[in-house]
C-alpha cells in the first residue's frame, strides 16, 4: 500500500531527501514549507550559501560519511548534468600558523590538514609548493571541488522532484502534528513526516530542539572572476571572520565571504563587515580586480544567512511524536550542500525500515 509522507521543508534538505524518495516505489510525497526556492529570507539558509564541497568533518565521525557520500553525486552532477548548475573549481586552502586555535581555524581543522580523509576522495588533492605560497602563509593545499549556484540548483532539485511526481505546497506549521492535519496531504492521511527544518527546528512546536543555533554568515556577491576558489585558516579581524572566495557556476557571480558568528540572528548586512570581507578577498584573491582596489569590485547584492548548526551535528534520527513517525534531517550547520546526498539517503534508509520498502530498480 502506498505510503504518505509529508516533508517540512524546502531548503536542501528536504528537497534532496524528497528527490531520493521519489527515485523508490510506493510513496507519494508532498514538500511543504514555508520558504520556496526564489525566496531569500533570513529562515532560509539554502539560497545564500556558496556553495562549495570542501568538507570540515572529522575523519571516523557519521559527518564524514555523509560528505563522502556526497561527493559521488556532485560530481556526477558537474560532469554529466549542466542543467543543475554545478561546476568543477579548484580549491585551495590557504594556512597560516597563526590561526592555530582560533574560531575559524578550529571549524577548519580536518581541512587544514595536509592529510585529510578526503585526500582519496576528491580528484587531484596536494600540497602547494612553498614557492607558491603568498606572503604571510605557512601551508596550503589544492584539490579538484565543485561550486554550486544556489539560484539554478535549488529549482532544479523542484523540477527533478516534480518530474517524479512529488507536490509542492507553502505552509506554515506552528507544531509539527499540523502537517498531519487533514487537507495537507491530497490522499488525506499522514504516515510519516520528516522534518527538514533547519534552524527553525529550534522554535517548531513537538520539536523545540535548542541545540540548534545560527552561525551567520554574511556574504558580498560581485560580478567580478576569482578564477579559482580560495579559502584562508584566519583572519586578522577577529576569531568569527573569515575569508573566501567562490566563482558560482553559469553565471551566479562570486561570493566574497565571510563570518561565522554564532548565536547572532542579525538579518541585516553589517556595511563594515562588507568592506573587511571586500578588502580581505582582494589582498587574498588579487585576480578578482587585476591587482586593485575594492573600488573596482562590481556588487551585485549583499546578503546574510544562518547556518543551522546543532549541537552534536545533524540530526537524523527516527521519533514517534504524539503517535506518529517522524524522521529527522537538519542541523547540517555549514554543510548542508556537502552533505546532502549522504545525508538524504541515510534519512531515506530510516523511512525505509520503518516499512522495509525495497527500491524500485
Ligand atoms: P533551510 O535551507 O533553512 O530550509 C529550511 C526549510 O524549512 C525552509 O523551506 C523553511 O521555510 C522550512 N521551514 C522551517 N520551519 C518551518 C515551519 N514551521 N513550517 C513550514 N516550513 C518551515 N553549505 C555547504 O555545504 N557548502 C557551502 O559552501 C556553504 N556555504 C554557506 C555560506 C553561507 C553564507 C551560509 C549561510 C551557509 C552556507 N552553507 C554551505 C550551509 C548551507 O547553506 C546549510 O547547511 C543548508 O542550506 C541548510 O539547509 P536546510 O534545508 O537544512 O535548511
Amino acid at each position: 500500500m502506498t505510503k504518505n509522507i509529508l516533508v517540512i521543508g524546502a531548503g536542501v534538505a528536504g528537497l534532496t531527501t524528497a528527490l531520493l524518495l521519489s527515485k523508490k516505489s510506493g510513496y507519494s510525497i508532498v514538500v511543504a514549507a514555508k520558504h520556496m526556492p526564489g525566496d531569500y529570507d533570513i529562515e532560509y539558509a539554502s539560497p545564500w550559501a556558496g556553495a562549495n564541497y570542501m568538507p570540515v568533518s572529522i575523519t571516523g565521525t557519521d559527518a564524514a560519511e555523509w560528505d563522502k557520500n556526497t561527493w559521488g553525486p556532485l560530481e556526477d552532477l558537474a560532469r554529466n548534468n549542466p542543467g543543475a548548475g554545478v561546476h568543477f573549481q579548484e580549491c585551495e586552502i590557504h594556512n597560516r600558523t597563526k590561526d592555530v586555535g582560533s574560531a575559524t581555524a578550529e571549524w577548519f581543522k580536518e581541512l587544514l590538514s595536509s592529510n585529510p580523509w578526503f585526500a582519496k576522495v576528491v580528484p587531484n588533492f596536494r600540497a602547494l609548493p612553498k614557492e607558491a605560497l603568498g606572503p604571510g602563509i605557512d601551508s596550503a593545499t589544492v584539490f579538484t571541488s565543485v561550486c554550486i549556484n544556489t539560484a539554478i540548483y535549488l529549482p532544479w532539485l523542484v523540477s527533478q522532484c516534480l518530474s517524479n511526481g512529488v507536490v509542492f505546497k507553502r505552509a506554515v506549521f506552528d507544531h509539527i502534528l499540523d502537517a498531519t492535519a487533514s487537507g495537507v496531504h491530497p490522499n488525506g492521511r499522514v504516515d510519516l513526516v520528516v522534518n527538514c527544518t533547519g534552524l527553525m527546528a529550534s522554535k517548531l512546536g513537538g520539536v523545540q530542539d535548542t541545540t540548534v543555533v545560527p552561525a551567520r554568515g554574511q556574504i558580498v556577491i560581485v560580478r567580478n572572476d576569482a578564477g579559482k576558489m580560495l579559502d584562508m585558516s584566519g583572519t586578522d579581524d577577529g576569531e568569527e571572520e573569515a575569508c573566501y572566495v567562490m566563482t558560482r557556476a553559469a553565471g551566479g557571480g562570486t561570493i566574497l565571504g565571510g563570518s561565522y558568528q554564532k548565536g547572532n540572528w542579525e538579518s541585516q548586512p553589517d556595511p563594515n563587515l562588507a568592506i573587511r570581507i571586500m578588502k580581505r578577498a582582494v589582498k587574498m584573491c588579487p585576480a578578482l580586480t587585476d591587482g586593485k582596489g575594492i573600488e573596482h569590485l562590481d556588487i551585485i547584492r549583499h546578503g546574510v544567512g544562518l547556518r543551522p548548526v546543532r549541537e552534536g551535528g545533524t540530526r537524523i534520527e527516527k521519533e514517534r511524536i504524539g503517535g506518529v513517525l517522524v524522521v529527522h534531517n537538519y542541523g547540517a550547520g555549514g554543510a548542508g550542500y556537502q552533505s546532502s546526498y549522504g545525508c538524504a539517503q541515510a534519512a531515506v534508509d530510516l523511512i525505509d525500515q520503518a516499512w522495509n520498502v525495497q527500491a524500485k530498480l
